[in-house]
């Protein structure tokens, strides 16, 4: 697969997230007036697919507008078969020499002069823990390294069911959270703000079509109805969790916030990136086989800026070391009949390599805090300190193009002041 040329000349160059091979997907704003929309990421450009459908130029509804709207989900509605039609659409206007371009080109807005928005309603979120490198250093750190999986790691994609009220879009910032916390130093736990909070490097699949109450799906089927994937930040308070998880799993630790990247990567984009999952260490049971590859060739990398300091890299890895791929997850999701819908976010878990340098949080790449982190001018982390912004990147890296998610930002703010938590009791 090579670059598609466009018209649109910020498109063509090999280092922009949003070549016409991409067509990412997003909804913005241009002022404050303004009522959120659908657009289409292309080179520097965000193409007002709202606009040209009202002009009658694009059509993926039918009579039924779908693009004037602050989400993606009515888009997905219509099914794989409109997705499809709706990318060879947009990439005959866009193609360099489309006879259109007249037409097509008032719809054209600076990205620069745009605020993106949530581009999906979030149905709800589940998060998994599938990345063999995270649950393996987690687990070594905790119990050792003979130990470090738990006994079902290998034969099941261990998940739990997060809050969607809480995920939210590239640069909104928060704060960090209180909850209570128990060391070992104390005897009983304090309520404190978090003192070990992290950042997971995660990827999102997005679910764009319901699967039916009391009916599972297979992992083929399941590759199926999902629309497309989005860089995702699952913000952690690991000595809140460190309390809370047993039994039930995490709670309040992971509940503060879920950060995505701006622009969905429809699934069709990816297509020529497809990777297989790595060996499997047991075989798995049936109904969690793959019937080809399901993962992606996509490398990522997180950044670290501390209030005031520059932007540094402090992990490279690749969605490929996933051992479970969303298709898998999915298809578990639904075994036990629980029915998916429209607009649901699975996270894949954390995505770390095998190396020191492409561990995915804090927590590994300061080993619990043991090893601190050097940064650019002197500075030293082992968790996130206030007002630190995390960046991640990614793109499947094709010959002259790259397929980008453009950057997933978030700010850790100060915690609340006491009194503002404690005043219930006052
Ligand atoms: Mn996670």
């Amino acid at each position: 697969m090579s670059l598609i040329e466009s018209w649109v000349e910020s498109a063509n160059r090999p280092d922009t997230d949003f070549p016409l091979n991409n067509l990412a997907l997003g909804v913005f704003t241009t002022g404050p007036e303004d009522v959120p929309r659908c657009g289409v990421a292309i080179g520097d450009m965000i193409l007002d697919v709202a606009r040209l459908e009202e002009a009658g130029i694009l059509r993926p509804g039918g009579d039924e507008p779908v693009l004037g709207l602050p989400f993606w989900n009515a888009f997905m509605e219509l099914g794989p078969a409109a997705w499809l039609a709706f990318r060879e659409a947009l990439t005959e206007l866009l193609r360099k020499g489309a006879q259109d371009r007249a037409r097509v080109e008032p719809a054209l807005v600076p990205m620069a002069r745009a605020v993106l928005h949530m581009p999906f309603a979030v149905a709800e979120f589940t998060d998994f823990y599938a990345g063999r490198h995270h649950a393996f250093n987690v687990g070594t750190m905790f119990r050792g390294p003979e130990n470090a999986l738990p006994p079902n790691w290998l034969h099941i994609p261990i998940g739990y069911n997060g809050r969607a009220s809480s995920v939210v879009v590239s640069g909104t910032d928060f704060r960090r959270p209180w909850g209570q916390i128990k060391g070992p130093e104390f005897e009983s736990p304090i309520l404190a703000p978090s003192r070990r909070f992290d950042f997971e490097l995660e990827m999102g699949a997005i679910v764009g079509q319901p699967s039916r109450f009391g009916h599972p799906v297979t992992v083929a089927e399941a590759d199926e109805m999902i629309f497309g994937y989005v860089i995702l930040n699952d913000w952690s308070a690991r000595d809140i969790q460190a309390w809370e998880y047993q039994p039930l799993g995490p709670f309040q630790a992971k509940a503060t916030a879920t950060t995505v990247s701006p622009w969905i990567v429809m699934k069709a984009a990816l297509e020529p990136f497809r990777a297989p999952t790595p060996p499997r260490e047991k075989p798995l049971l049936p109904y969690l086989e793959e019937p080809g590859p399901m993962l992606y060739d996509i490398a990522l990398e997180v950044a670290l800026r501390p209030e005031g300091g520059e932007e540094s890299v402090i992990t490279r890895t690749n969605y490929r070391e996933m051992y479970y791929s969303s298709a898998q997850q999915l298809a578990h999701h639904t075994l036990s009949g629980c029915p998916m819908n429209i607009g649901d976010l699975l996270g894949s878990g954390t995505i770390s390599g095998p190396t020191r340098e492409s561990r995915g949080s804090m927590l590994e790449l300061s080993w619990g805090g043991k090893e601190p982190l050097a940064l650019p001018g002197g500075i030293s982390r082992t968790f996130l300190e206030d007002n630190d912004e995390v960046i991640m990147r990614g793109a499947a890296i094709g010959d002259g193009y790259r397929i980008g998610f453009g950057a997933c930002r978030g700010r850790v703010l100060p915690a609340l002041p006491e009194a503002e938590i404690l005043k219930q009791g006052a």
